[in-house]
């Protein structure tokens, strides 16, 4: 789960990382109070949207008195953003965060991961921050660190080290830098975060190190362990098929092609990306109905994978073990002649009462074509995709 900027400025500030002051507003009114509670006199305004970029493209304005606070934060409320990280439906802010500016003197780059081939924590860092990370690291990779640590979340003396000879900080900034890599590392561990990145981080000209923008995103998985966080979600910043998703309690994943799939399991899901890819196919999302599902939810998951405009032919691929072939294929004839579907089924059905679940879909009267292995499938739906 992606959180906003200002939802984790305060979950920082909480560990004792320096952020500017700021408010956060949904409207031009509560900008207005915002502004007057911090006693700005001038103001950088931000939109809040699940995406990086902002500032290329225009989404963070500095207002230089306070009376264009309110002008600014009308044109920021409601702006849709479209960048390569939002996809072409872009987003829309609903808020903006009102923040105190700050003088910088230089901007740094910091964040944490998992790194999943090394199987630890890193924190990755550099003295050129700001900029994209993904870009720095195919012109400059020399100029990025990654220093793994521990699970604790503690930094030890040479990582920090290490930390500091990258950045350049020496003295009493070092200290600071020490301090705000530590707080980083405890806040990545305690929230179950995958990526927590400060970009920029910055040294104030009074020479303080504050976070002057935060990406966090908690692991799904671990959101049981933090009912704190369970107000964050924010289903405007997902595309509708996944809020949906979501809300049936689905995993439901966004993908670029025009093959729809439904699969039972996360293996299979990912062996069947990989054959419609094989066989030069793209899939446009995947839905894993998971094991125990009733036919009302299987018809609930298939909705959702036909609402995607970019859906061109689907391919069902399940191999029943705890699922009943036959609860599968009541659902898709549910929720295929309820939706009146215009595109082409493929449907590859294994395992506990598939011979029931064949037959359903023969005496269907839909145009679902059945295979009889998951190669033969994959090329089915790959065909009739590209025919249209
Ligand atoms: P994004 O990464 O989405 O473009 P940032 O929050 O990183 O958005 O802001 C972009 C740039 O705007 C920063 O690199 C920084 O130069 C400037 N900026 C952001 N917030 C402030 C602030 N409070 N004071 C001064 N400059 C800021
Ligand atoms: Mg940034």
């Amino acid at each position: 789960m992606n959180l906003h900027e200002f939802q984790a400025k305060k979950i920082l500030r909480q560990f004792g990382i320096p952020v500017p002051e700021f408010g956060v507003a949904s409207s031009v009114e509560e900008a207005k109070q915002v502004a007057a509670s911090l006693h700005l006199k001038e103001a950088v305004l931000k939109i809040q949207v699940h995406a990086g970029g902002r500032g290329k493209a225009g989404g963070v304005k500095f207002a230089k008195t306070v009376e264009e606070i309110p002008g600014i934060a009308r044109a920021l409320i409601g702006m849709k953003m479209v960048n390569e990280q939002t996809g072409l439906a872009g987003v829309v802010a609903r808020q903006v965060l009102i923040s105190r500016p700050v003088d910088i003197e230089k901007e740094f780059y910091l964040s944490a991961l998992i790194d999943r081939n090394q199987a630890t924590p890193v924190l990755i860092a550099s003295a050129e921050g700001g900029m994209e990370i993904e870009e720095l690291a195919r012109t400059s990779p020399e100029k990025i660190v990654t220093i793994p640590f521990s699970f604790e979340g503690k930094l030890r003396s040479y990582q920090l080290l290490r930390l500091a000879k990258c950045m350049g900080w020496k003295g009493e900034l070092a200290k600071k830098g020490a301090q705000f890599a530590q707080a980083l590392a405890k806040c990545f561990i305690e929230t179950d975060a995958s990526l927590l990145e400060i970009n920029p981080c910055v040294l104030t000209k009074g020479g303080d190190l504050v976070a002057l923008d935060a990406k966090l995103a908690i692991d799904d998985n671990a959101l049981y362990r933090h009912p704190e966080l369970s107000d964050c979600y924010d289903p405007t910043q997902v595309s509708s098929q996944e809020a949906m998703a979501k809300e049936a309690d689905l995993a439901y994943i966004a993908m670029q092609g025009d093959i729809g799939c439904g699969v039972k399991g996360a293996g299979l899901a990912m062996a069947t990306m990989d054959i419609i890819q094989y066989f030069g196919g793209a899939p446009a999302n995947f839905l894993d109905v998971g094991g125990g599902a009733t036919k009302e939810k299987v018809a609930e998951g298939f909705r959702i994978v036909l609402s995607d405009q970019k859906v061109r032919a689907v391919l069902i691929n399940i191999f029943g073990g705890i699922m009943n072939c036959a609860t599968i294929a009541e659902g898709v004839i549910h929720a295929a002649k309820e939706q009146k579907i215009a595109v082409p089924i493929i449907v590859r059905l294994e395992g506990t009462n598939v011979e029931e679940g064949k037959r359903l879909f023969q005496g269907s009267h839909l145009k679902i074509q059945t295979a009889d292995d998951l190669a033969q499938a994959a090329q089915l739906a790959v065909q009739a995709a590209k025919r249209g």
